[in-house]
């Protein structure tokens, strides 16, 4: 979807704009005037990470849980396990880091390079997270990508690349087709409203 069809989330609309208006992530490098949207700055997801700010929007995150876009595999994974009674659970580090709620569901409507499918499936033996395992009847096929919340994350920052992960799943919001979170993302500005600089209290 263009980004000025979306609700556009507060500190979203701070964010530095490209030559068409988009808004630019927090840890999207610049080649002068030109953002690169398809890459991940070293040094910017580094202070994200460090400083617990949001990806998209550079905001600090509160306390509490965090979310992420992920692509069509790993969200097939996590539906199939949930969908098995697992508890889904993967330990391989990505490049992307968290954000909230808010700005994630955003990107997952205007930003494709937030979900990119290069996530590993993983699946443990532990109960299925009863607050998502309604969720995800009829969405193990099909799904293009998923906006995921978690309990927590952990990072690394190596010599030439800041790495993530994710723990314990806390909310599942697959989505099928680009304006599937529509809704869902009026609802959290609504319920939600930030002030500037500021974010949202969750
Ligand atoms: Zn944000």
């Amino acid at each position: 979807m263009r980004f000025d069809t979306v609700p556009m989330p507060p500190s979203v609309q701070e964010r530095p704009r490209d030559q068409r208006g988009y808004p630019v992530p927090a840890i999207t490098p610049w080649q002068g005037e030109d953002p690169q949207f398809a890459l991940t700055d070293y040094g910017r997801s580094a202070d994200c990470a460090r400083n617990r700010l949001c990806s998209v929007c550079g905001t600090p995150m509160p306390a509490g849980p965090v979310w992420r876009v992920v692509g069509g595999t790993e969200s097939a994974g996590i539906a199939e396990a949930l969908a098995a009674g697992r508890s889904y659970r993967n330990l391989a580090p990505t490049l992307e880091g968290p954000g909230h709620r808010a700005c994630m569901l955003y990107a997952s409507m205007v930003c494709p390079y937030l979900a990119r499918p290069n996530a590993r499936r993983g699946t443990s033996a532990e109960r299925p997270d009863e607050l998502t395992a309604h969720v995800v009847r009829g969405a193990v096929r099909g799904t293009t990508g998923a906006v995921v919340g978690f309990a927590d994350f952990e990072y690394a920052v190596t010599a030439s690349q800041v790495l993530f992960r994710f723990l314990n799943l806390v909310e599942y919001l697959p989505h099928e087709v680009s304006d599937s979170h529509l809704d869902e993302l009026r609802a959290e500005l609504a319920a939600r409203p930030a002030t500037r600089g500021q974010d949202q209290p969750r």
